[in-house]
């Protein structure tokens, strides 16, 4: 693991004039970039060779490199080219993905927003609960042995894309069936977790430390390929329904019932003070918790992605949420950039960056 020293020794040779603000061109790239321009600094975007095509049409980078690979991107001499530009690095979830959180953790020797620690907590199921349950949330229940299974379950397994080989089962005859389907599994990897029913919100929050707030910026559903194709048939579809899957496609806007907002600002808060218990600092920045509100009105958490969602893409202009903090168009891109600004200001860059 880098140590935090290290990363803040690189950034104290940055020309504090001349900081430029970048990410990788993919995910929430459009609005970080935007949002940089916005707050006044420079801005850079990566790109693989042939996804630079957007960056170029929407105008949005001051400079964009090429890179032939993912694995470029970690060579010392593209890092130190990032370095001489005074970078501030961006993660968002295409990010860590293709780069991977042991390699961010271990190699990434370039300033990057947020707490390197926090990767760690996120991407092992096993230490993401730990976190959950120390902040006090209520989760879906998970069944250790397949023999227990008595209700409609969800079965995932680390590294499934975007949900993508996951499978509903109801007994365990149904689930060593279709396990075996899977074919390849290796079987102590997988989460048998109950399967919520209720309505999805995946809220979308700031933590800023320079101010110590939290703050709620939006929320969005997520568009879920073939599930929210399938929920379009229900009378069509019976014997040969093909199994649901839960590719993200894209991202649909909702606000909570207003009564909802208190609930929700003190899961936020939980999950901010478990992280700084378990991983000081702890959290810093953009985070979304994923929740289901049942018809009791309880929200039941299945997952934290602790940096930026592509849910903010809703609200590059925006939310009704934001609107309310600020008096001025604020993205989630924005309010990074912002909170890199007072860090600035306040000659405190060091405890946003790690
Ligand atoms: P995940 O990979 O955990 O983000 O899950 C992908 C998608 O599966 C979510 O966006 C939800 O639509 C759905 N999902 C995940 N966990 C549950 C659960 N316990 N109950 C119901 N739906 C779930």
């Amino acid at each position: 693991m880098l140590q935090r020293k290290e990363i803040h020794h690189i950034l104290d040779g940055y020309v504090r004039d001349e900081i430029t603000i970048a990410t990788m061109g993919s995910h929430t790239a459009l609005q970080i970039l935007k949002g940089a321009r916005d707050e006044g600094f420079k801005n850079l975007v990566i790109c693989k060779r042939g996804t630079e095509e957007v960056y170029q049409q929407f105008g949005v980078a001051d400079e964009l490199l090429i890179i032939e690979n993912y694995e470029q991107f970690m060579e010392e001499k593209f890092l130190e080219k990032l370095i001489e530009r005074n970078v501030i690095l961006i993660p968002h979830g295409s990010f860590v993905e293709y780069l991977s959180p042991k390699r961010i953790e271990n190699e990434l020797l370039v300033p990057m927003l947020g707490n390197r620690m926090v990767l760690e907590w996120e991407s092992d199921r096993e230490k993401e609960r730990e976190w959950m349950e120390h902040a006090g949330l209520r989760l879906p229940e998970e069944f250790k042995d397949p023999k227990d299974i008595d209700r409609l379950v969800m079965v995932k397994f680390p590294g499934a894309k975007g949900g993508k080989d996951y499978f509903l089962a109801s007994n365990p005859e149904e689930f060593e069936r279709k396990l075996k389907k899977t074919g390849l599994r290796d079987k102590d990897r997988f989460t048998i977790q109950e399967f919520v029913i209720g309505t999805r919100f995946y809220p979308h929050y700031f933590y800023s430390p320079l101010k110590n707030r939290l703050e709620l910026l939006s929320m969005d559903i997520r568009y879920e390929s073939n599930i929210d194709g399938l929920s379009r048939l229900p009378h069509i579809l019976q014997d040969g329904t093909p199994e649901p899957s839960f590719v993200v496609t894209g991202n649909i806007p909702v606000v909570a019932r207003e009564s909802l907002l208190n609930p929700i600002l003190k899961m936020g808060q939980s999950v901010v003070k478990a992280s700084q218990e378990l991983f000081s600092p702890g959290l810093i920045g953009p985070f979304c918790i994923e929740t289901i509100c049942t018809e009791e009105l309880e929200f039941i958490v299945f997952e934290i992605s602790a940096r930026i969602v592509a849910g903010t893409n809703l609200y590059i202009n925006g939310s009704p949420y934001s609107q309310l903090l600020y008096q001025e168009p604020m993205s989630t891109g924005r309010r990074i950039s912002r909170e890199i600004k007072d860090a600035l200001m306040d000659d405190s860059l060091d405890s946003v960056i790690y």
